[in-house]
């Protein structure tokens, strides 16, 4: 069966043909926002149709960054016409100075890189097993880990099994052991599930998916104390909150804590690139031995070039410190809308879940309704929303983005 590439309505840029032709030959695996994207600049994105967004999803934090950073673009185009991959059959002369550069930012011996946030879990989920079996002594086959009511850490089979979103997991059985899942921010709910067989804790800092939900304060030094006390590794999943996006490089130096094992992502390339990584000292990561984990693309020299200047970038603080000004300015905005329409909002640095009340409006309608305003945001369950604008916006842009909120949920309000 042949088809012509473009219609002529494509050729003419409609949105509808674009969707149109999206959802004729795409699984529906996503239900997204009636817009057809073709161009982005900082934290403005362009559709087909010429008209302007401001994007306060940023690809779920993976554009900290912005579209297309200068920085990032003139290193990515170098790179682009030196070498893009070697597979890690051979060295590469970017993946040393990136691994290097990694592991001072995150204070770490060792890192292992990946490319998509799930493989980085899945690797994290394989040390730990490991370092349970070759280090801590826990009985062969029997390695449990720690997680989370409301956790997301990606799709794989494996991963999933853990979900307690019954949309992700319905129909993958059978499911991989080994997890408990405790109620997220209890603290003596991991300890309770913690016994000779425990070989991590799992957890986001912050929990983006779920709303941006975030623990009580002394959650996680709490979390820290007792994985020491107990003789199990924390792993810090910071695919989302990480890398600027809270304020602070990691969301876990709001409480000063420094987990065992790091899991980035999403920003680690800036949304150039999928580039995922663990980070952890010797003790841990040293479990891994040749032949025993890999990626054919894992650790490519394009990938290591641009993870390599994002996290120059972090290494100056111009981002987190961003992150924290305008958050300030977006969290104040935000409370103004408590309790005119907005039951709650909870915000850490530039980074919000807004939960709107359920009988005024959905979290997709209010999403629609934004959309018509020229803001793009993603609900994610029941009517909560989650903003994350690029750190690269201005006070401008996050003014709007309150407004455009404001005006979507005063329509809503009166309809
Ligand atoms: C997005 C995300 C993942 C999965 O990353 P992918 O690149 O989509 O596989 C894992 N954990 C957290 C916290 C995430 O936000």
């Amino acid at each position: 069966m042949s088809e012509p590439l473009l219609t002529p309505a494509l050729e003419s840029g409609g949105t509808a043909a674009h969707i149109e032709l999206t959802e004729r030959r795409v699984a529906h695996n996503y239900h997204p926002l009636p817009v057809v994207l073709s161009a982005a600049e900082g934290a403005w994105v362009t559709d087909v149709e010429g008209r302007r967004y401001l994007d306060c999803l940023a690809s779920y934090s993976a554009l900290n960054f912005g579209h297309g950073h200068p920085r990032l673009l003139a290193v990515a185009h170098e790179q682009l016409d030196r070498l893009t991959l070697t597979s890690r059959a051979f060295y590469n002369d970017q993946l040393g100075p990136f691994a290097r550069d990694l592991a001072a930012l995150t204070g770490k011996d060792l890192v292992l890189p990946m490319n998509s946030g799930a493989e980085g879990v899945e690797t994290a989920i394989k040390v730990s097993r490991r370092w349970g079996y070759e280090v801590k002594g826990v009985p062969e086959d029997t390695a449990s880990m720690v997680v989370m009511e409301g956790n997301f850490h990606g799709r794989t089979t494996t991963i999933i099994s853990f979900s307690t979103d019954e949309v992700a997991r319905r129909h993958y059985a059978p499911y991989t052991p080994g997890f408990r899942v405790v109620r997220y921010g209890d603290a003596a709910a991991i300890e309770d599930a913690i016994d000779e067989t425990t070989v991590a804790v799992l957890l986001e800092p912050i929990q983006g998916e779920a709303g941006v939900i975030i623990p009580p304060d002394g959650y996680l030094r709490e979390v820290r104390a007792l994985c020491d006390r107990r003789n199990v590794l924390m792993v810090a999943d910071e695919i989302q909150s990480g890398l600027a996006r809270t304020g602070e490089t990691f969301a876990c130096d709001h409480e000063g804590v420094v987990p065992d094992v790091y899991i980035l992502g999403k920003a680690l390339a800036g949304g150039l690139y999928p580039l995922s990584a663990v980070a952890a000292d010797h003790g841990v990561l040293d479990v891994i031995t040749p032949g025993s984990h890999g990626s054919t693309f894992g650790g490519n020299p394009l990938a290591a070039r641009i993870g390599r200047e994002v996290v120059a970038m972090l290494r100056t603080g111009e981002f987190q410190e961003r992150s924290t000004r305008l958050g300030a300015v977006m969290a104040q905005g935000l409370r103004s809308l408590v309790g005119q329409g907005v039951l709650a909002v909870r915000c850490r640095g530039l980074w919000a879940g807004v939960d709107v009340d359920p009988a005024l409006v959905t979290g997709r309608e209010l999403c629609e309704a934004l959309l018509r305003r020229g803001v793009l945001a993603k609900n994610t369950h029941g009517s909560t929303i989650r903003l994350a604008p690029p750190l690269v916006a201005t006070e401008d842009d996050v003014l709007l983005m309150v407004d455009a909120i404001r005006g979507a949920v005063a329509d809503a309000s009166s309809a």
